[in-house]
């Protein structure tokens, strides 16, 4: 064994998500066999891009904002994934969003490797005109790295449609020719895919039906708790509603709201739309937000954020079951708890993976100018999903291991296998 000195990114002291998911990596590394001589190619992100994004604001003056594009690895294909505005994002932050991207990848096996990108910044202080701005100067900075066959950036937390448009006119200006191929989650006018916005909330539903009835959990009168009503939990939220599933609780960055007989999906979107937040939602009770963790519910969706369920919140979780509808929820102490106490947790790795599945779709119909019916896309996505849960189950099943360690034994397979196909350049 050769000696790896510790990378300047990495600080044992607060390990945060870029720790969560080494930790991740170092359990599945005893099942993954001779190929486990390559692992440390998963420890190290294969290209990090860090740019200066300075934009001119309405009152005159210029704001610098620090943005990022990470490529994690790009073994089985070019990069992909999201691009977060946020006002914590950090380097080891997007170096574990773009790592979780290719364990997602690699397990619903598109032919994909995994990035991501973020610029750090609180959108909301920004008026319309800034924001294009931010977003068209960031696109042309990471522009020297992203493309339809190098790393294809797609919405994440705080970016939409719109921006997927601006990024995508920006590109293809820079390029001179338009390019619809570079960006995913565009709007269905401009190459995008129908069912594309709803994908992630319908791939976390259905590895959630999946789940269920291999617990003997019924959906119809199941309670289920949501945390982040963003474009996951909204989607997620309104399929369990029309499931016939109770939505008892929710949180958002403003509020945390129980009601046992039920929200009512439909009003709450409404008012989180029309007043940027669930707060002052009338019919509900309106608790401390540390209490979300120890209502009583079955279903409990994560749709937020990394790092919410810890060792100090994951001892009073009432739900049997946890389908990771954000990225890097969960801590490995809260992992270890929850196995314990015999609560399932559909990791994120494969609950979210609808959206990228989807943004998958997306992109071979701009390649090949043919697009599909939205019946189409959706009976694809769900049959995906179903057959990848349906391979984690059996393969946690077989090894005795959580459904993470297991979607990480089928995707760091997948990946070091391509590696070593591959073989090291030069
Ligand atoms: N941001 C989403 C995710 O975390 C989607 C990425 C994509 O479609 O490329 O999976």
């Amino acid at each position: 064994m050769h000696s790896h000195p510790l990378p300047s990114y990495l600080d044992p002291q607060h390990p945060g998500a870029w720790g969560m998911y080494l930790e991740q990596i170092d359990r599945v590394t005893p099942y993954l066999g001779p190929l486990s001589r390559w692992v440390e190619t998963l420890k190290r992100p294969k290209r990090i891009l860090i740019v200066d994004v300075p934009i001119e604001l309405d009152n005159g003056t210029v704001a610098h904002f620090e943005g990022y594009r990470v490529q994690h690895n790009t073994s089985r294909g070019p990069g992909k994934g999201g691009v977060r505005f946020h006002q914590d994002v950090t380097l080891p932050e997007v170096m574990a969003l773009s790592a979780w991207m290719s364990v997602k990848n690699a397990a619903i096996n598109l032919p994909f490797g995994g990035a991501k990108g973020g610029i750090r910044v609180d959108p909301r202080t920004l008026s319309r005109g800034e924001l294009e701005r931010l977003t068209r100067r960031y696109t042309s900075e990471i522009g020297i790295i992203i493309g339809p066959t190098r790393d294809i950036p797609a919405p994440d937390v705080n970016t939409n449609e719109q921006i997927m448009a601006w990024m995508m006119d920006t590109y293809s200006m820079n390029e001179g020719a338009t390019a619809t191929g570079v960006v995913t989650g565009k709007p269905v006018a401009l190459g995008g895919s129908l069912g594309r916005k709803e994908a992630t909330g319908r791939g976390v539903f259905t590895v959630a039906q999946e789940a269920a009835l291999r617990l003997g959990l019924p959906l119809a009168g199941a309670r289920v708790a949501v945390q982040g009503l963003g474009n996951v939990g909204g989607v997620t939220a309104r399929l369990f509603e029309q499931a016939g599933a109770i939505v008892v609780a929710v949180q958002d960055h403003a509020a945390t709201l129980y009601k046992p007989a039920g929200l009512g999906v439909d009003a709450l979107l409404a008012h989180a739309t029309a007043q940027g937040s669930v707060h002052g939602f009338a019919g509900a009770e309106a608790l401390p937000r540390d209490d979300f963790w120890r209502l009583p519910c079955d279903i409990l969706i994560p749709a937020a954020l990394e790092g919410q369920i810890t060792a100090t919140n994951a001892m009073h979780i009432t739900a049997r079951l946890i389908i990771e509808g954000a990225n890097g929820p969960t801590t490995p102490e809260a992992d270890d708890i929850l196995a314990e106490r015999h609560v399932l947790v559909v990791p994120d790795v494969i609950a979210n993976a609808g959206g990228v599945t989807v943004s998958y779709f997306e992109w071979v119909q701009d390649f090949s100018s043919f697009f599909w019916t939205e019946d189409e896309i959706n009976a694809r996505l769900v049959r995906r999903m179903q057959e990848a849960f349906a391979a984690v189950w059996e393969t946690a099943q077989t090894h005795q291991v959580s459904l993470r360690t297991a979607t990480f034994i089928i995707a760091c397979t997948r990946m070091l296998q391509a590696r070593e196909l591959r073989g090291l350049y030069p």
